[in-house]
């Protein structure tokens, strides 16, 4: 089983540097602003979840205090109301962009860690994301239709950071993803889709929220997560794929959500993310002497959290949210957890989940 796999080679592990990718991420925001930048032009459509992943990096490395000023609250949290828009009651990736789920979420994260929620038009973005479900269950993406489990995660975590879940149909939401389960345990982006850890975690959190997790089998996904893990120490998103950084937070949260976090080698993962860092620049990367970027930063950020690497003047992260953990305590947020594994070593309390609804192990 992967989790007895050998850590990978120590020789040049560099240790984490929260002060370069502060600086990263500092650089970042800046060279976004340019309306020169490469950079800028290229990603400026989803520009809405390069500031949640840049904001979020920062908040969980800093205190909350600190990374608003450093990240200047203020004037994102006048950019993210720009991007609302009054006629669908969602958010664009940008302003006068087209509003969709994807970004709605994204808004809500960031204003969430500003504590600014209270700005939101909360009638309007329920209506919203209300009249994206459809009569199975399942979420478009926005008035065009698509329909992905993403969205499905994008309508539950929002709702429920509105205080505003019982405004769909949870229980055909719930069916809708169980649908989307594979007879190897994972999840795809449909039903019959091919499993993948991306959409695996929005269908286990999505369930989470919903406290539908007795949908899931939990063994044979548990196994088909484990399995991600490669000699290299890092984690694949499917079977005969490369390790990517961004597959910590997708499969180890996933994995903390159903109890079993120690089906993965934690050591021979931490090892990878580290490498992935830019000793030089900042920002974490794909995989190690890739170029960084701040989607990788702040999933390897968090993997390394969730593994237990970062202690001392970090914030942890919250496995359902994707928020730090504080905040989703300000906002009374609840979700439910599968009993951790018995056979965990050390099996110790989970203080992140402490308060989350705990059901044993269940089979379809
Ligand atoms: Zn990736």
């Amino acid at each position: 089983m992967a989790s007895f796999l050998a850590p990978a080679p120590t020789s040049i592990v560099p240790p984490f540097s929260p002060s370069i990718h502060k600086s990263y991420i500092l650089m970042l925001s800046q060279k976004l602003s340019s309306p020169t930048s490469y950079e800028g032009a290229v990603t400026s459509h989803l520009r809405m979840s390069g500031v949640y992943w840049s904001l979020a990096s920062m908040h969980l490395m800093c205190e909350e205090e600190e990374a608003n000023v450093l990240m200047n609250s203020g004037e994102i949290t006048e950019w993210v109301l720009q991007c609302f828009d009054e006629e669908t009651g969602g958010f664009a990736g940008n302003v006068n962009h087209d509003p969709h789920i994807l970004y709605t979420l994204s808004a809500l994260q960031i204003l969430a860690m500003f504590d600014s929620l209270s700005l939101v038009n909360t009638e309007k973005v329920v209506a919203y994301i209300t009249s994206l479900q459809n009569l199975d269950g399942s979420f478009s993406g926005d008035s065009y239709g698509e329909i992905d489990t993403r969205f499905s995660y994008c309508a539950l975590s929002s709702l429920s950071i509105l205080n505003s879940l019982s405004s769909i149909d949870l229980n055909a939401a719930a069916n809708f993803i169980s649908t989307c389960q594979n007879f190897d345990g994972g999840f795809g982006c449909n039903s019959g889709a091919e499993s993948h850890a991306g959409q695996i975690f929005t269908c286990v959190a999505a369930l989470s929220i919903a406290k539908r997790l007795d949908l899931i089998d939990v063994d044979l996904l548990s196994w088909w997560l484990a399995e991600r893990q490669t000699g290299g120490g890092g984690l694949n998103g499917r079977p005969e794929k490369q390790s990517d950084v961004c597959y910590s937070w997708w499969i180890l949260s996933s994995l903390e959500i159903i109890g079993r976090r120690s089906w993965v080698n934690g050591e021979s993962l931490a090892t990878f993310i580290l490498k992935c860092q830019d000793t030089e620049k900042g920002g974490i990367a794909d995989r190690p002497d890739n170029v960084a970027d701040v989607f990788h930063t702040f999933f390897g950020i968090s993997g390394l959290l969730l593994l237990g690497q970062l202690k001392e003047g970090y914030r942890q992260v919250d496995s359902v949210y994707a928020l730090p953990v504080d905040v989703v305590e300000r906002l009374g947020l609840n979700a439910q957890v599968i009993e951790m594994d018995e056979g965990a070593t050390g099996k110790q309390e989970d203080k992140r989940l402490a308060g989350y609804e705990r059901v044993k192990k269940t089979k379809r």
